[in-house]
């Protein structure tokens, strides 16, 4: 027998949707007027749209199908069954809440767990995450391993919590102060890093031993046990789907956006064993998003969630998901380009501080490059540096700019242009001058703050 090592996309294409061209000039013009922020492009001048992973990936035939089978009814549609067998099966979670989004359900956990005085433990918080918990009065501290912060570590679980701080942590601020543990699978605003399962059992030891809870930010799971069973001694014969199982009985409850990982435009829950915790979610949940079977999503939402939740696992598309970012990382590290080594899941991340040395951090190097590459390649990225993360400006972390690539919608072509543009963005990139930030709201700027170009 012959195996062909060609590896493509699991998929043919049914629906097409122009991409419009655009020219250097045309789009030097819209970035003026965007105030230098990508966030405020209209998305039909972006050619290839790498802004995030999140709600823009291609639904299947079966999730289609799916829509038309949604039940419309207020409560107890059969939607939601569907969508809670779905999330049962792979989390075993006692309690699922529907959501509009991944935030809902962080807002509504941490505003019942968080408070002044508290402390939320993380790999690395979500921005979003941070926020909500910041917000409720608490603390966000983030304790990812060290090899983490190195781009060039080739450490294969550099999402991992660091045991001996969480550990410290925990002995210091007392299970009073801590209401829970967060573990982000695979590590978002780390680069898309995976967890280990050890790593993940280990926590689940701490935690257990100082009697506080352990949570997932689950957004990502997939794409982490596809990583576990590849790299993880142990689990190459095992399915990703009974490798979510296991990571997940380690839990007490998970947060989840199904825009990444449920494989749909929107959605998200709340899912935990803790009843006390659930009805007080439920009461909130209908206040701020909905009856708790619809929770702000309708009924065709909750089937597409429940279907993409059994695609995600499948290992075809897994491989080919896992192989594809990797092809991206693998030719820009080739072209001399400074990106995080090795791949993450989700997306490609680009290393601002070695990419542009002569770019000070307060001048914001991630944005430098983020818009140089709007310009060049008409290519959508998103800065991960001081513009988004306020507090690296005290830090020596290195500024990211991620290219996220949604789930099922480029090809192999598509990405080669990318890896062309980002390679022409790094030759000129003694030209690329800094930012500043000339108006910004109070949190989570980066969506909406305008830049000047410095001279
Ligand atoms: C996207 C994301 C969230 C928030 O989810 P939304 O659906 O965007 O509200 C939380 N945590 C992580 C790790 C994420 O990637």
């Amino acid at each position: 027998m012959t195996t062909l090592k060609t590896i493509i996309e699991p998929f043919r294409i049914k629906a097409v949707e122009p991409i419009r061209l655009t020219t250097e000039p045309e789009r030097e013009e819209l970035l003026q007027e965007a105030h230098w922020n990508l966030f405020l492009l209209r998305a039909r001048d972006v050619l290839i749209d790498l802004l995030t992973d999140s709600g823009t990936g291609a639904m299947s035939n079966a999730q289609w199908a799916a829509l038309m089978r949604g039940d419309e009814s207020y409560a107890g549609s059969d939607s939601f069954f569907r969508f809670r067998d779905a999330v049962q099966h792979l989390t075993g979670y006692t309690h699922v809440i529907p959501t509009h989004q991944g935030r809902a359900a962080e807002h509504i956990l941490f505003a019942i767990v968080g408070g002044a005085g508290k402390a939320v433990l993380s790999n690395t918080h979500f921005d979003t995450t941070r926020a909500n918990v910041e917000v409720s009065g608490a603390e966000a501290l983030d304790l990812v391993v060290a090899s983490a912060a190195d781009p060039t570590s080739e450490f294969a679980f550099k999402g991992n919590i660091d045991l001996e701080r969480l550990e410290h942590e925990l002995v210091t601020r007392g299970r009073e102060r801590v209401p829970l543990v967060l573990l982000t699978v695979t590590n978002n605003a780390g680069g898309g890093q995976p967890v280990s399962m050890a790593n993940a059992r280990a926590v689940r030891e701490v935690t257990r031993r100082h009697g506080v809870p352990l949570y997932f930010d689950a957004c990502r799971f997939a794409e982490n046990c596809y990583f576990i069973k590849t790299r993880e001694p142990g689990y190459a014969e095992r399915s990703v789907e009974s490798i979510a199982q296991e990571l997940f009985a380690l839990g007490d409850g998970c947060t989840m956006s199904a825009k990444k990982d449920g494989l749909a435009n929107i959605g998200g829950f709340l899912a935990t064993n803790d009843d006390g915790l659930a009805e007080q979610a439920r009461n909130l949940l209908i206040l701020t998003e909905g009856f708790p079977t619809y929770g702000g999503l309708a009924g065709r939402d909750l089937d597409a969630i429940a279907q993409g939740l059994v695609e995600v696992v499948d290992e075809e598309y897994l491989h080919y998901r896992i192989v594809s970012t990797a092809y991206l990382c693998n030719n820009l590290h080739r072209a001399g380009v400074p990106v995080v080594r090795p791949a993450g899941g989700h997306a490609v991340y680009l290393d601002a501080t070695r990419f542009l040395p002569h770019v000070p951090r307060g001048q914001h190097p991630g944005q430098a490059i983020a818009a140089a590459l709007y310009r060049v390649g008409g290519i959508r990225g998103c800065e991960m540096g001081t513009v988004m993360f306020p507090h690296l400006l005290d830090s020596e972390r290195p500024e990211l700019v991620r290219l996220a690539l949604p789930r099922r919608v480029y090809t192999q072509s598509h990405i080669d242009y990318v890896v062309e543009a980002v390679t022409e963005v790094f030759r000129t990139r003694e030209t690329l001058r800094g930012y500043r930030i000339v108006r910004e709201p109070a949190r989570l700027r980066h969506f909406t703050c305008h830049f000047e170009a410095l001279e």
